[in-house]
């Protein structure tokens, strides 16, 4: 029952990406991703009819889906080409990195948190997106699967980890909100050269905190 994806379902879902649209996202490619993923499969039982709002809702584990908004935000500024190798720090509900795999790139996701992990890395594959899924902590990167044409943080950094620059191409972009807990500048960061790299800054957003290490959900 829950897999049911509706007239109803795709009326609310065009309606949201049209709200984002007006809200100045414009690449066609990323717009027609977010209408094919049914972002009511990712939300917490709780939330489910709240799923075509353009919010951001808990997912347990003190962390959230993150709004529609800023996951069509985020992609436009990551400017994936098909088939790119792309890395994801905070996998989070799986949202973004379904949206990532409607643009056919392949998505390598990280997160801390061991229930958030183990509940989305069992959802992905029933309803058909196959990300490789990581447990571990995101400052570190993967350093056996690097170099990647691109990275996205999707939690607050209060610096540019210096580990994940080294894992990306030249040539390549990361996409990062960096700053404190209050709010984060969207940066664009892209490789020019080994050590060389050009910076731009795209509005303030909200996310949640970046976090050391990993946790298995019973004492954060
Ligand atoms: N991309 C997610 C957004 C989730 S919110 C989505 O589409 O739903 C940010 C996520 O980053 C949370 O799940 C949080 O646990 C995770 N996170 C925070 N610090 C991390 C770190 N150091 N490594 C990996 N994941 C981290």
């Amino acid at each position: 029952m829950k897999f049911e994806d509706t007239f109803k379902h795709k009326g609310l879902r065009q309606k949201l990406v049209d709200g984002i649209m007006l809200k100045g996202v414009r690449n066609e490619d990323v717009l027609k991703a977010l209408l094919k993923v049914p972002r009511h499969y990712f939300m917490d039982s709780g939330f489910v009819s709240f799923a075509y709002k353009d919010q951001a809702f808990p997912i347990g584990e003190d962390q959230t889906i993150s709004q529609p908004y800023t996951v069509a935000f985020q992609t436009e500024l990551l400017d994936v080409r098909k088939h790119d190798k792309v890395l994801e720090i905070g996998t989070g509900s799986g949202y973004q990195a379904a949206v990532l795999l409607e643009l056919g790139v392949r998505v390598f996701t990280i997160e801390r948190q061991r229930k958030l992990f183990l509940k989305t890395q069992a959802l992905l594959p029933l309803i058909h997106y196959k990300p490789r899924f990581f447990y571990g902590d995101g400052y570190k990167g993967l350093p056996a699967f690097a170099p990647f044409d691109r990275i996205l943080i999707t939690a607050a950094a209060p610096e540019i980890p210096v580990e994940l620059l080294q894992q990306l191409k030249v040539g390549g972009k990361m996409v990062i909100p960096k700053g404190g807990a209050m709010n984060q500048d969207m940066i664009l960061l892209e490789k020019t050269g080994e050590d060389e790299y050009k910076e731009s800054k795209h509005g303030l957003f909200v996310f949640v905190p970046m976090l050391n290490g990993t946790s298995n959900g019973n004492n954060s």
